[in-house]
């Protein structure tokens, strides 16, 4: 069953619902009227009428919607000619014909016109037989003239008030089907924008991810043949020296890739993480990269900041920022630093890592936090960090911005929630 006829459903159920509940409430209306007119009262009728209700009832209740409508408007239709044709037409009740007609298109529509129809002329034959016959099959209703105007004033009211109401339902149920649509729509615009985005991402990915996986591979073979034809052990060191730097920065690139995978394919899970703690060890963790002693560590962090979030993505993120921080210090600086420091708030804290190093040109800061992007010319990175680090952040609901001045350093600011909702 598709989502289509699965809404028309909905609707034609509340419809029938609300059809049955508006004509036991015109029973009971009808009822009081004839206690109080003085009219005959034909319990036998109200009981009947009254017990069929209750049978559409439960059988809209059970689910059975297609016999819900045709019992529902076999009984409307009944009911309308059994007391339209035991009573003077001056009352007015052969009207009713009308809103069974309404009904009776509302609940099919277009979709099942043939059978919209069928009930359409079902009402007419009924009406035509009321006007034209004396066909009666309940004991005739005598109505006072004065007694039959208000009975056809309250039949004009019913049937008028029924049919303009079928018709805004409809409307309504058209109007909430198009703002559905609507937002369907935008949600297809929204996955194809992304889409294109992945795909444009994925296009770069192959690109620059095989250029820079057979760039450290073919220095690599040029040094195995440079040290085969060398005999001098200095030299060969020297180009061993080379091999390990190469074959250091492939595993580093793999690592990163393997990083991307992570934060797009695993969920987000949140525990409680104590910031300081987990900078720190972030911090030891790189201690074996190149200038990592030469960098003075400043620390700002009160002990005891504990937010509910993820660490494994937090790890990944501080990693990035904190070797960037090292690795692009400015050797012409008499003293290097790295500053790590904290701020929390109500919802939020802020993590802020500044260095004095060689900073980033204003022209290239819009575009540092895109795949593969190289702000200089020295970069040894594969420009993926801050890109898995901006994504990161992201799936974490928080961000990272960039201040910096070339030649004077920068300051990455992470800021998270302090309690993340984990979307599932
Ligand atoms: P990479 O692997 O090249 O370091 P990143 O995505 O981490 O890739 O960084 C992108 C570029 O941004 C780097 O190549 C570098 O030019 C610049 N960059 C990042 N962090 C800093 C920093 N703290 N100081 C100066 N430049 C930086």
């Amino acid at each position: 069953m598709n989502s289509a006829m699965v809404s028309s459903d909905k609707k034609a159920s509340v419809l029938i619902f609300r059809l049955n509940t508006l004509v036991l409430s015109t029973l009971i209306l009808f009822f009081l009227l004839d206690k109080f007119l003085g009219v005959n009262v034909r319990s036998y009728v109200y009981i009947g009428f009254f017990l069929f209700t209750m049978y559409n009832y439960a059988v809209l209740h059970k689910g059975y919607i297609n016999l819900s409508k045709i019992t529902s408007l076999l009984f409307f239709n009944v009911l309308i000619f059994l007391v339209a044709s035991s009573e003077p037409f001056e009352t007015g009740m052969h009207l009713q014909f009308v809103t069974a007609g309404a009904v009776a298109l509302a609940l099919y529509g277009y979709e099942k016109w043939k059978w919209a129809i069928g009930f359409v002329l079902f009402s007419l034959t009924l009406d035509i037989i009321t006007l034209k016959t004396d066909v009666s099959f309940i004991a005739w209703r005598h109505v006072e003239h004065d007694q039959a105007i208000v009975f056809a004033v309250l039949n004009t009211l019913i049937a008028s008030g029924v049919s303009v109401y079928t018709i805004l339902l409809i409307s309504k149920f058209n109007y909430e089907s198009q703002e559905a649509l609507k937002q369907k729509d935008k949600l297809v615009v929204e996955q194809n924008e992304q889409l294109l985005k992945t795909n444009s991402e994925l296009d770069r990915f192959v690109y620059s991810a095989s250029h820079d996986l057979r760039a450290p591979l073919s220095t690599i073979k040029g040094l195995v043949d440079l040290i085969e034809i060398s005999d001098n052990e200095k030299e060969t060191e020297n180009y061993l020296g080379l091999i390990k730097c190469r074959i250091e920065s492939m595993n580093n690139f793999i690592a990163e890739i393997v990083d991307y995978s992570r934060n797009s394919r695993l969920e987000v899970e949140s525990k409680d993480v104590n910031l300081n703690e987990l900078l720190k060890s972030v911090y030891e963790e790189l201690q074996f990269m190149p200038g990592w002693n030469q960098v003075e560590m400043i620390w700002d962090c009160p002990e005891n900041i504990v937010i509910n979030s993820d660490s494994m993505r937090l790890k990944m993120v501080f990693s990035n920022l904190l070797s960037n921080a090292i690795k692009y210090c400015d050797l012409n600086k008499e003293n290097s630093w790295v500053k790590v420091s904290c701020q929390k708030n109500n919802e939020h804290v802020v993590i802020q890592i500044e260095d004095n190093g060689l900073g980033i040109p204003r022209s290239l800061q819009p575009k540092i936090f895109d795949m593969f992007f190289r702000a200089h010319e020295k970069s040894s990175g594969s420009g993926l960090g801050l890109y898995i680090s901006m994504e990161s952040i992201t799936k974490l609901s928080g961000d990272i911005t960039l201040n910096s001045v070339e030649g004077e350093g920068s300051r990455f600011d992470v800021a998270i929630p302090i309690n993340m909702e984990v979307v599932s």
